[in-house]
């Protein structure tokens, strides 16, 4: 099936993957703009834009350790999500090897690949990974983890909210019980902010990755919250910038953003959370309703408020995706970086697993009917009533294409 413009049933868009991410708030981008253009020095630079740049980046690191409950000192700027998972994970296991500490990572099944492939990385250069299982709802149990622990245990990182499926994990439940052996404990953040609380404190987390454009801030910039006295190596090597954890002049624009979307954020989260669960819950019970063979994945309230996730028995979800999108709406299949693919996504995987031998083949039958809603902001109840209207004949249609294709002529 192509996409070409002609086969567009509409040229309105209905932009339901703001766990993919969100266009760009105009205030943040109001606030980034004077740092491309009059304010755009070298924050390293001894000169006033140098200064001016420098003193930008300052208040942006304060405002972002505030609202994290962290001090500025513990604040590093990067240029992603998956950067900040790439520093967590390979520079915290890298400076306990050379401690001497140990070389056993634990993480879970379910996280994003820029925390799975890292891991699978540093098993090639001789770490050990435990990879904890999810319960059928998508929780990573606090006894699982206990279990796992072993005394060369040097690093577990587990995400605050999946992506695909939304499930939130017990953090500060976690990550006591690592407080308690010392052992550094990363959370990956990424789908938290504007939904969830970020104090660090209160999760108990020693370092903790968010990514701007996950929030209405500008793509290519992250940053992680490294606690005090963490070990940690930098990877990547050159200038003195962030305290010698992170080289590289800093994305001044991108950090200002970040720093403005994130305030926003925080500000807007009980509005906007409660808005984007009442879409949501809408949206959810339309379809159960409506579509035979659907079922929501995940859990059914510990999950982010903007986060529907649903299969469709005997349906692929690309198959849905490409229908829909004629229609002007955007949703996904899972998450963006392994959609088109085509290959089931590891996040329902892991639940098929969990749900035990009687009902993983009826589970892992429906694996590629998942379709992923995820809410913002911007959207109304008018974009609800568009994907009830058509979804429901979207999955017909395509049921009726498999009978046919199997049944034959
Ligand atoms: C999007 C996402 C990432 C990657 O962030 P990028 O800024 O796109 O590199 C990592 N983890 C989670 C949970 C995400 O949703």
């Amino acid at each position: 099936m192509s996409l070409q413009s002609e086969e567009y049933v509409t040229d309105r868009l209905i932009y339901l993957d703001h766990a993919a991410t969100t266009p760009v708030d105009p205030v943040v981008l109001e606030a980034m703009i004077p740092y491309f253009t009059t304010h755009f020095g070298n924050p390293s630079s001894i000169y006033r834009i140098g200064r001016a740049a420098l003193h930008a980046l300052d208040e942006a690191r304060d405002q972002i350790a505030s609202i994290l409950g962290a001090s500025p000192r513990e604040i590093i700027f990067t240029g992603s999500g998956s950067e900040s998972d790439n520093l967590a994970i390979r520079g915290v296991a890298l400076a306990q090897r050379q401690a001497g500490r140990g070389s056993h990572i634990i993480t879970s099944a379910i996280e994003h690949h820029a925390v799975l492939h890292t891991v699978e990385h540093l098993q090639a250069f001789g770490f050990e990974a435990t990879i904890l299982p999810v319960d059928p709802k998508g929780l990573v149990q606090p006894e699982y983890l206990r279990a796992a622990l072993r005394p060369d245990t040097v690093l577990v990182s587990i995400m605050y909210a999946n992506n695909e499926i939304g499930t939130i994990q017990p953090i500060a439940e976690l990550g006591a019980i690592c407080r308690e052996r010392g052992i550094p404990f990363h959370t990956d953040a990424v789908q938290a902010p504007g939904a969830l609380p970020l104090d660090v404190r209160a999760l108990n987390v020693d370092l903790m990755t968010i990514a701007a454009h996950k929030f209405y801030g500008p793509k290519g910039v992250g940053a992680l919250y490294v606690r005090r006295g963490t070990p940690l190596l930098p990877q990547i090597t050159g200038g003195g910038q962030e305290r010698r954890r992170r080289a590289g002049t800093e994305n001044v624009p991108g950090i200002v953003g970040m720093a403005t979307a994130l305030r926003l954020a925080e500000e807007r989260r009980a509005h906007d959370s409660a808005h984007c669960a009442r879409l949501r819950d809408r949206l959810v019970a339309g379809i159960l309703e409506r579509v035979p063979g659907s079922r929501l994945n995940g859990h059914p309230t510990q999950r982010l408020p903007n986060n529907a996730s649903l299969s469709f028995e005997g349906v692929e979800g690309e198959s849905i995706l490409l229908l829909l999108d004629q229609h002007g709406i955007a949703a996904s299949s899972g998450s963006a970086c392994t959609s088109g693919s085509l290959e089931p996504s590891h996040v329902l995987i892991a639940l098929a697993r969990a749900s035990g031998t009687e009902r993983a083949p009826e589970i892992a039958a429906a694996l590629p009917g998942a379709v992923r809603f995820t809410f913002g902001r911007e959207n109304t109840d008018a974009d609800v009533d568009a994907v009830l209207e058509m979804l429901p004949g979207i999955v017909a249609q395509l049921r009726e294409m498999t009978v046919t294709s199997q049944g034959g002529v």
